[in-house]
C-alpha cells in the first residue's frame, strides 16, 4: 500500500490570486519587451514548471518554451554542485532567451545555469524568477526580474517541494516545522 502522506502547512505566504496577479504583470512586460524577437523561456525543472505554464500564457506573443532538468538540491539547501540531468532540445545561440527559475536562494544553481548557457552565445539572456531570497546569497548573480522579494524561510506550493511533496499547492506556504 502507497505511504500515507499528510501535508502540514503553517501558514500561507502568498495566496494563489497574489501570484496570478504578479505572473500576469510579469507576462505582460516580457511580451512588452520581447515583441518580434521570438524569445525562448526556459525553465529549470522539476520546480519551475507551474510558474512556467502559468507564465507563458500571460505572455501575449510569439515565443518558444523550452526545458532543462537539473538536480541541484539535497533536503533543504543547495548542495552548490548542478547536473543536468536533461538538457534543451532548443538551439540557443543567437535567440533571446529568458531563464524562468522558481526561486533564487544561494545563488548556486542560477550561476552555474546561466554561466553555462552563455556559453551557447544567445543574443540576450536573461532571469525571471517568481520568488528571490535576497539575503541568503552565496554567490553575486544577476537577477533581472523577480516576483516577490522573500526572507529566509523555507517555501513549498506552486511547484516547490520538500521531498517531492506540496508542488501540487496553489499557493506559496510556510512548512509547519514539527
Ligand atoms: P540555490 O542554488 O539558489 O540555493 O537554489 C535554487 C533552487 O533550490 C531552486 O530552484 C529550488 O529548487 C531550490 N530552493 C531554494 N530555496 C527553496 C525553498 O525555500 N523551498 C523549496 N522548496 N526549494 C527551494
Amino acid at each position: 500500500m502507497a505511504d500515507q502522506i499528510e501535508y502540514k502547512v503553517a501558514r500561507i505566504l502568498l495566496s494563489s490570486e497574489k501570484i496570478r496577479n504578479r505572473v500576469n504583470e510579469l507576462g505582460a512586460e516580457i511580451a512588452r519587451e520581447y515583441e518580434g524577437k521570438n524569445p525562448i523561456l526556459i525553465t529549470l525543472l522539476k520546480g519551475g514548471f507551474i510558474f512556467l505554464a502559468d507564465l507563458t500564457r500571460a505572455v501575449e506573443i510569439p515565443h518558444e518554451v523550452d526545458f532543462m532538468l537539473i538536480r541541484s538540491y539535497e533536503g533543504k539547501r543547495s548542495t552548490g554542485s548542478v547536473q543536468i540531468v536533461q538538457d534543451l532540445k532548443l538551439n540557443i545561440e543567437g535567440r533571446h532567451v529568458v531563464i524562468v527559475e522558481d526561486i533564487v536562494d544561494t545563488g548556486l544553481t542560477l550561476s552555474y545555469i546561466r554561466e553555462h548557457l552563455e556559453l551557447r552565445k544567445p543574443a540576450s539572456l536573461i532571469v525571471c524568477t517568481l520568488l528571490d531570497k535576497v539575503e541568503t546569497r552565496k554567490i553575486e548573480v544577476k537577477v533581472d526580474k523577480v516576483g516577490f522579494p522573500i526572507e529566509d524561510e523555507f517555501v513549498v506550493g506552486y511547484g516547490l517541494d520538500y521531498r517531492q511533496h506540496y508542488r501540487n499547492l496553489p499557493h506559496i506556504a510556510i512548512l509547519d516545522p514539527k
